[in-house]
């Protein structure tokens, strides 16, 4: 959408050059006329070749893989697909019959017979067995029927056991079996205690800021909150390494972290007292590049490229440190931050990077445990997605899909196995 925006803005700069080097000659009125006239077409052509570049809208799975890529067409703000994308994402043997003169449109989807027409907000399955109300209407473009965006999001969800997800900033939509995700409420959520990190707090730790004012403090914060929200209707219990805008030191928040336990816990050996823990700390970058920009994913790995100083291995108490470190938990972050990478890579064209390095903030957690960063405050796509609640809406959406997948009994069994060594 930008580099499309900056194109014709470019394009308009040229055509004042153009027209201001024109000026400059100062040739008699009819000329100038005759040229105005040209500059008033070339500009009505560059409008229309504008118009022609119509979006496309990307379907994706559950795991994020590419079902389609279709061509959509755009009018008054709505997204419009045509009908026969509903065969290429989600029911192949999916056909279709269109009455032009009573704007009829008969769909067959998975054995279920729909009536629409265009114009008309309502959806007939199975002779009115079921009713639905689209938010918005098919339409006809040239004589051919089409769909629009509420009908994936709102009607597919009625014939299939799915989930449909549409990303307007993004324009994909996101069809996943509903099946094949965890039932959250009594396997994983009970056993697992996530603490979540808003990185920096108080008046003079407010970490990187955009031009706009927007600080880092508070944009991890709120995306702190949402998660936690999201997460506990899923079951799953989330903490807060602060609850406020107040300063905390590394430390403090890993230590708050360890204290921590799952609900049910019933461990008491040192070893597995730290299982069904998981250790987020969310943050934003900044660069001196206005074009760095993306989602970044670190890993604490003592082996890693870069060198931190080393702090003691020595608690607050002065006893030393149980062999028990964050460096047992490589392989579990690892997969944790794997799974967090499936899942943003979808929200963002720029593949999310998994980095990994010694990192002081993270070595004294002794649970798996992640760094992320969810944008650049410095860079302005960036900026605008992160200012954008729809996009942050998605994103903890996302975060809390990967936590979800985590925390299932199914995935843990290696894990517990692994743990604790
Ligand atoms: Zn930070």
């Amino acid at each position: 959408m930008t580099t499309r925006r900056n194109k014709g803005g470019f394009q308009l700069f040229r055509l004042n050059r153009f027209r201001l080097a024109f000026k400059a000659k100062a040739v008699e009125s009819k000329a100038l006329l005759a040229r105005l006239i040209v500059v008033g077409i070339t500009m009505l052509a560059v409008v229309l070749s504008s118009r022609a570049q119509e979006p496309s809208v990307r379907f994706i799975d559950g795991d994020g893989k590419t079902l389609a890529e279709v061509q959509a067409f755009l009018q008054a703000g709505q997204i419009y697909l045509p009908v026969d994308t509903v065969k290429k994402v989600f029911d192949p043997a999916m056909t279709y019959q269109y009455n032009r003169p009573r704007k009829r449109l008969t769909l067959t989807i998975k054995g279920k017979q729909l009536r629409l027409q265009t114009g008309m907000r309502a959806v007939s399955i199975d002779a009115g067995k079921q009713t639905h109300t689209l938010s918005t209407p098919p339409i006809v473009v040239g004589q051919r029927p089409m769909l629009p965006i509420a009908f994936f999001t709102q009607i597919l969800p009625h014939l299939d056991d799915v989930e449909v997800v549409y990303n307007s900033s993004l324009k994909w939509v996101r069809i996943m079996s509903k099946t094949a995700r965890v039932p959250a409420e009594e396997d994983a959520a009970q056993d697992w205690v996530v603490i979540v990190d808003p990185g920096h707090g108080g008046p003079d730790d407010r970490g990187c800021e955009s031009s706009t004012g927007l600080f880092e403090k508070d944009v991890v914060f709120a995306l702190a909150k949402q998660l936690q929200r999201v997460s506990r209707q899923q079951g799953i219990q989330v903490y807060l390494t602060r609850e406020a805008d107040v300063k905390k030191t590394h430390l403090e928040r890993v230590q708050l972290a360890n204290r921590i336990r799952p609900r049910n816990s019933s461990h008491s050996s040192p070893a597995s007292h730290h299982q069904g823990q998981l250790f987020l700390s969310l943050h934003c970058n900044a660069s001196f590049s206005p074009n760095e920009k993306g989602i970044r994913i670190y890993v604490n790995n003592p082996n890693g490229k870069l060198r931190f100083p080393r702090t003691a291995n020595l608690t607050p108490t002065g006893k030393p440190v149980k062999i028990l470190s964050q460096a047992n938990f490589l392989k579990q972050s690892q997969e944790f931050a794997f799974m967090l990478q499936r899942e943003l890579n979808s929200l963002t064209e720029v593949p999310v990077v998994i980095t990994e390095l010694p990192l002081a903030a993270l070595s004294q957690a002794y649970m798996p445990a992640v760094l992320l960063e969810i944008g650049y405050l410095s860079n302005v796509e960036d900026l605008e997605k992160l200012s954008n609640p729809e996009h942050v809406a998605e994103m903890t959406r996302a975060i809390a899909r990967a936590i979800q997948t985590y925390t299932t009994p199914l995935n843990q069994q290696d894990r517990t196995t692994a743990a604790g060594q």
